[in-house]
């Protein structure tokens, strides 16, 4: 099976297919797998990866053109004039919105349907969330599309609440994506591409990796990878992510970690980061407690009834 495509689905469908023993081959236009989730040196460990776990991969070509045989075959010709052969071909090569229906509806586009950050469009009375909408990116401030989970749920959660009449801004998005490709475990959080301060740990042989990346105290990014048996380097992404969510400013601990990479948990703690995550994660829902109760006059009374549909604060 060819895959057309090294991104993040494509090695979703891939690792089932690697589950059941098929031959692999990945074909990539960039010069590495996982382009849009891995620096160079994690997807060189990756590719190495793959390759001892018998996946072919092919980085830096494109496919020109796909030949079907008479016996069935597809032969994919590729730009560095080498061809490979497959039963099947999958094509992932990403996601593009579609939102053709709105032209001529005056609802601002780019690639996604424009959002402030409470996920209403320029046209105060739509709203828009999810993989569709283009919003605001927490670590960049930049107008991005974040196609994941996470994502979806905070927007929904934050149009909802605007839609019913509460106030509540959203911080932005954080990028992140976790990903199993053959028994190797790959995450990226926040600005993990960006160039500044980091801190690095790498064992090729195992292959172990991680790169924390600094905004002066606070942890602005992070690439994790490892092997999935290896639970004590991968047990603590949650926490790396949650510091990169909750902006902690880590004062003395930035040190401690610089020193002690993988001990992320005691600055977790110190810092309180847990009780800032509950406050950035339950955006939209209701800030109070709702007083529910039962009437005890066969329901004539019906303020129980109106705070309990209430979404203001009770
Ligand atoms: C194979 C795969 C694996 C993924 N794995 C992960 C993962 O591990 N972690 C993660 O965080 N994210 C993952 N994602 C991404 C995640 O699924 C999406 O980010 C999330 O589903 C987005 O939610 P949504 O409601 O915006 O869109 P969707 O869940 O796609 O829902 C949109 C719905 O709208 C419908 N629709 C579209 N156009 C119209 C129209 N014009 N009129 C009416 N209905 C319409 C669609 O049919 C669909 O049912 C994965 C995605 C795929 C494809």
């Amino acid at each position: 099976v060819a895959f057309i495509g090294a991104g993040f689905i494509g090695f979703i469908i891939l690792n089932a297919m690697y589950k059941i023993g098929v031959r692999l081959t990945v074909i990539e236009l960039e010069n590495q797998v996982l382009p849009r989730m891995l620096d160079t040196q994690s997807a060189s460990l990756v590719n190495t990866w793959l390759n001892e776990h018998g996946v072919r991969t092919h980085t830096g070509v494109s496919v020109q053109a796909i030949e079907h045989g008479s016996d069935g075959k597809k032969t994919l010709k590729l730009s560095d004039g080498s061809s490979t052969q497959a039963d099947l071909v999958i094509v992932a090569t990403g996601i593009r919105t579609n939102i053709g229906f709105l032209n001529g509806s005056g609802v601002n586009t780019n690639e996604g349907i424009l959002i402030n950050n409470r996920c209403q469009t320029n046209i105060s009375n739509i709203y828009a969330a999810g993989d569709v909408a283009e919003g605001s990116d927490m670590s960049t401030g930049q107008q991005v599309i974040h196609a994941i989970q996470p994502t979806a749920v905070d927007h929904g959660r934050i149009a909802g609440a605007n839609m019913a009449g509460q106030d509540v801004e959203y911080p932005g998005s954080l990028l992140m994506n976790i990903l199993d490709v053959c028994g190797l475990q790959c995450a990226s959080f926040g600005s993990w591409s960006s160039g500044g301060e980091k801190t690095e740990t790498i064992n090729a042989s195992r292959p172990l990796y991680r790169k924390l990346l600094w905004d002066g105290d606070q942890l602005s990014g992070a690439i994790i990878l490892g092997p999935a048996d290896d639970v004590s380097m991968l047990n603590d992404m949650g926490m790396i992510k949650g510091l990169i969510q909750a902006q902690t400013s880590l004062g003395a601990w930035k040190g401690h970690i610089q020193t002690n990479p993988t001990d992320i948990r005691r600055p977790y703690v110190a810092t309180k980061t847990a009780e800032k995550m509950l406050a950035i994660t339950t955006l939209g829902s209701p800030a109070a407690h709702r007083a529910y109760q039962h009437t005890q006059d066969g329901g004539k009374d019906r303020s129980a009834h109106a705070v309990l549909v209430s979404t203001k604060n009770a």
